[in-house]
């Protein structure tokens, strides 16, 4: 995808903040935090969300490495939060693949609509 800009980090065309990096994924600080520990995964090749046919032993992969993330940005002991947002209702604004790692503070419990 020419003009994705996650694709364009993982190809490292535009800079960014690596925080582990593979083969086929790519961990990198976003760059507006809301937490004080908010790092993304992506992988490498271009999937819209989780919604698009992503192979199940790449998605296994994503998960492992966000627990590694997890230590690398120590937050695995504290504790963390995982979240995938997909389409307009998630709140989907980059349409590549991307997991958030949430840290450094407690997660707000209410999970429903916004107001
Ligand atoms: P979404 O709302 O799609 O789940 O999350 C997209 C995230 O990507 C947002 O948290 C946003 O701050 C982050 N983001 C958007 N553009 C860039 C960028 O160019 N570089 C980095 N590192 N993060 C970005
Ligand atoms: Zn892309």
């Amino acid at each position: 995808m020419d003009d994705c800009i996650f694709c364009k980090i993982a190809r490292h065309e535009i800079p960014s903040t690596v925080v582990y990096e593979d083969e086929t994924v790519i961990a990198f600080e976003d760059t507006n935090p809301q937490v004080p520990v908010h790092t993304l995964i992506i992988p490498k090749e271009h999937y819209a969300s989780i919604a698009s046919n992503v192979p199940e032993s790449l998605l296994g992969h994503i998960i492992a490495v966000s627990a590694r993330v997890a230590e690398i940005k120590g937050v695995d002991k504290t504790g963390y939060r995982l979240t995938t947002n997909v389409g307009d209702d998630g709140r989907q604004t980059v349409m590549h693949l991307h997991v958030h790692i949430l840290g450094g503070a407690q997660m707000p419990i209410r999970m429903g609509p916004a107001d």
